[in-house]
């Protein structure tokens, strides 16, 4: 198994922000998976696992322990049968498109979702009423110690949220798919398309949903576009123009700017709103919002 030392993680994030990692490893199987976990193991390294870092905002300072990336078998999907068996690491995309070329139905809402079969576990990723708990078989975690299957129920994934421990690993997943014609397929992934074009800045640099939707009447984008940031800009990073939702990376972005804008966020939603915002993205190195002053 390789190790590369330093490796700029701005480069594996869409937003485009992070320091360096320790260490990035690329297993290919479950078998280079666990010589990986083993390998951060005996050195007493913390582990992490990096999809398409599309939800993630990774410390300036970067990750100091051994991130993976699942590449080769644990980074493709095919389909058996009805079931459309993906790698860790696969693309959704990859995903769609094969469950599409095989006249397979469910995963389309997955269209809006520019992450990994792994990284969706994790999140309980979702969009147009779908989700990962809705059509997820189970899942292979895979962590120092060994392997086991899990459903739905032994994952606990709720809204936006699962209970894998950060040195779990998602290598592969297995969604139940239905038969569906291949033209009702295109439309539709089509129509959810354009319907996010419209709605999002799907061509700036982003992690995606900044925080959680709150139980509240209005959205956590609605909310913090009526405290009236959009187009708040700290630093390199602002509140997106399009949907007070998202921050963009709009011109040399640092996570430490990311960060001040979402405190800067949360203090308005809680002064006009009395709600307190959790965070939707992962924080990967030392990254922490700062407390509410209530
Ligand atoms: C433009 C845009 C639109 C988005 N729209 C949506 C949306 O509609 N709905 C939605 O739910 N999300 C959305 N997202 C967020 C993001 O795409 C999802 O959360 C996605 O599932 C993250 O997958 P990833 O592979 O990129 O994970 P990463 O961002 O790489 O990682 C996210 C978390 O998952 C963990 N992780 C990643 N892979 C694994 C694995 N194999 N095993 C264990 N843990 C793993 C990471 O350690 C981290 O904690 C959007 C993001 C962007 C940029």
């Amino acid at each position: 198994m390789t190790v590369e030392e330093g490796v700029a993680l701005s480069r594996f994030t869409t937003i485009g922000v992070g320091g360096p990692a320790r260490a990035v490893a690329r297993p290919r199987t479950v078998a280079e998976l666990r010589e990986a976990l083993a390998w951060a193991r005996d050195r007493g390294l913390p582990i992490a696992t990096i999809g398409l870092g599309s939800n993630l905002l990774v410390a300036d300072e970067g990750f100091d322990g051994l991130v993976l990336r699942l590449e080769g078998d644990l980074g493709a999907a095919g389909v058996e049968g009805e079931l459309l068996v993906a790698g860790g690491g696969a693309p959704n995309a990859v995903s769609l498109h094969r469950a599409r070329a095989a006249g397979l139905g469910g995963f389309e809402f997955a269209c809006a979702i520019p992450g990994t079969a792994g990284g969706g576990v994790r999140m309980n990723a979702g969009a147009y009423g779908g989700d990962w708990a809705g059509i997820l078989a189970r899942a292979l975690v895979v962590d120092a110690e060994g392997a086991e299957w899990r459903d739905p129920a032994g994952l606990g994934l709720r809204y936006r949220h699962s209970d894998l421990r950060g040195d779990e690993v998602v290598a592969r997943v297995e969604f139940r798919l239905r038969p569906r014609p291949v033209e009702e397929i295109k439309a539709l992934v089509a129509d959810l398309q354009q319907q996010r074009k419209a709605a999002q800045p799907t061509n700036k640099r982003t992690y995606g949903s900044v925080f959680k939707n709150p139980e509240h009447e209005l959205s956590a984008g609605r909310m913090l576009e009526a405290c009236g940031l959009k187009g708040h800009r700290i630093g390199g990073a602002q509140i997106s123009p399009r949907h007070a939702n998202f921050i963009e990376n709009a011109d040399g972005a640092r996570a430490v700017d990311a960060i001040a804008l979402m405190a800067e966020a949360r203090r308005r939603a809680w002064e006009s709103y009395g709600v307190e915002l959790q965070h939707e993205v992962e924080f990967l190195g030392e990254i922490e919002l700062p407390p509410l002053d209530r």
